[in-house]
């Protein structure tokens, strides 16, 4: 697979982080170089694996004065091709560098309730850690066992609680990184006050790799709610569960999570998985609610939901919701939910469209999304489901081949037109970038790219993710 790179660079790499950890055979270079969905996948010229921030330094250097570009990568859950090589061969065959062995995890700092996470540690290792000392870490995702810290701060990853704690932005305090050339900057003391000039944390939060290689994260803590309550609803649409959301947001402070599907993908999902009907009978929307507190939260959630109906409300039928607070019976009702994405990929190579719109126009949205498909790509399959507690649905289409972005130009110009944006959690990764013009002006796309051009002015990293490739290499 070393192809055209001079062996001289696998030389100096080893002599970085020892021969066993550059990898150039072809058949193990292959699984570091098609993402998730099968859907993005490119040359690389090697994997470079290194286990230290040192390491990352000196590996940025090696790259730069072979003057071949550098694709970070963690867990490779991204999915907006991100996290791998361009299929163009894009500037060369780049290093691809992975940084899962960087995975320490400090001591939890209970007092401050606060931990440091190398950037390989998956989100399901820093669960365990944090409950392990009686918290929590707030933000949570399906792909929870791969997942890094890394990634997810490259991504500013979303997930299920951003409704009651916000996304990784608002979990970091302050991060370690290696910028292209090779300097580290560490902003690890923990901190929550600290007003000296640009947040440069800040900056590399949702950077997709394209600014500096994350090595290392200062991260809060919240507390651990040991009581909870998971009920899924049936109900009559999408605006229904809107307003059952927004009325549960504002009567109770333990509202955690809120996620809706719909007929097709629950299909789809039982099927796949082998489930019964989680409801007495079919709905046109499903909304998976859950509550959290350090005492149970069932009651007081029945109490809002009754309120809501006797206020005139969208009142859930006795065939139309199911109640779990024990955790085998929440994991059952959790699996309709998080296993949409698995189910969607086992039928093709699916278009992943991860969009947010404007609460007013969610609805709107997910009626005129299914006309759109149907008329671009008459013969897909179409499967919705998000996070609707905050206006964010991914949209699912199977059907065209992976190349043919009819499909995505038509949904995303779409959501411009709602005044929605292009990406809610995912990131723009080459997935998108090209479309990054309909939701982002003309001056900020230029600030973008002066930032870019000011932290990596050889165009190093992640070329051709997030904005165009502008190599000096
Ligand atoms: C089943 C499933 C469910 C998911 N659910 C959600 C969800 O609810 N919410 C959500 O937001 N996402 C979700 N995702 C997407 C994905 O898990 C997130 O984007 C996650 O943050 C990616 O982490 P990763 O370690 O796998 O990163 P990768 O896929 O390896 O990389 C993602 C991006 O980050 C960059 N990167 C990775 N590590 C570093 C680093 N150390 N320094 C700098 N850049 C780096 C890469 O270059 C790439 O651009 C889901 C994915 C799957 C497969």
């Amino acid at each position: 697979m070393l192809g055209a790179v001079p062996d001289r660079l696998a030389t100096a790499l080893a002599d970085v982080v020892g021969d066993g950890h550059v990898l150039s055979d072809a058949d193990v270079v292959a699984g570091y170089t098609v993402d998730w969905t099968r859907r993005w996948r490119g040359p690389a010229a090697l994997v470079v694996r290194p286990r230290s921030t040192a390491e990352v330094a000196e590996v940025l250097r090696v790259c730069r004065a072979h003057r071949v570009p550098v694709i970070p990568q963690g867990g490779n859950t991204g999915l907006v091709g991100g996290g791998v090589p361009s299929a163009s061969g894009l500037g060369g065959f780049p290093v691809l560098l992975s940084l899962t062995r960087l995975a320490d995890l400090d001591p939890v700092d209970k007092t401050a309730a606060q931990v440091t996470a190398s950037a390989g540690v998956t989100l399901a290792h820093l669960q365990d850690a944090a409950k392990s000392a009686g918290l929590a870490f707030a933000v949570d995702l399906a792909a929870r066992d791969s997942a890094t810290v890394g990634g997810m701060v490259a991504t500013n990853a979303g997930g299920i609680h951003v409704l009651r704690y916000g996304g990784m932005r608002e979990q970091v305090i302050g991060l370690e990184a290696v910028l292209a050339a090779g300097q580290v900057i560490s902003r690890l003391d923990g901190l929550i006050k600290d007003n000296t000039g640009y947040h440069l944390s800040g900056l590399l939060v949702g950077s997709e790799g394209t600014l500096g290689v994350v090595t290392r994260a200062r991260l809060r803590l919240v507390p651990r709610l040991g009581e909870r309550v998971t009920a899924l609803l049936g109900l009559a649409g999408t605006a229904e569960a809107q307003a059952v959301v927004a009325a549960l947001h504002r009567a109770l402070s333990t509202l955690e999570a809120a996620e809706i599907f719909y007929p097709e993908g629950l299909d789809l999902v039982m099927a796949h998985a082998g489930l019964g009907a989680p409801l007495g009978r079919r709905w046109n929307a499903y909304l998976l609610i859950e509550c959290a507190d350090h005492t149970d939260p069932t009651e007081a959630l029945a109490d809002a939901l009754a309120s809501l109906a006797a206020a005139g409300g969208p009142a859930v039928a006795s065939d139309g919701a199911a109640v779990a607070s024990d955790a085998a019976g929440r994991a059952a009702l959790w699996a309709y939910r998080e296993r949409h994405a698995e189910a969607v990929n086992a039928l093709g190579v699916p278009h992943k469209l991860d969009v947010t719109l404007p609460e007013a126009r969610l609805a709107e949205f997910e009626t005129s999304v299914r006309a759109v498909v149907a008329s671009v790509a008459p013969a897909a399959q179409l499967v919705l489901w998000g996070h609707v507690g905050d206006g964010n649905l991914h949209v699912n289409v199977v059907g065209p081949p992976p190349d043919d972005e009819r499909v995505d130009d038509a949904v995303l110009c779409l959501v411009a037109g709602l005044g929605g944006s292009i990406s809610a959690e995912h990131g723009v990764g080459r997935a998108k970038m090209r479309w990054l013009g309909l939701t982002r002006s003309p001056a900020e796309i230029g600030v973008m790219t002066a930032i870019k051009n000011a932290l990596d002015p050889d165009g190093l990293l992640n070329p051709g993710v997030l904005l165009p490739a502008a190599l000096s290499l």
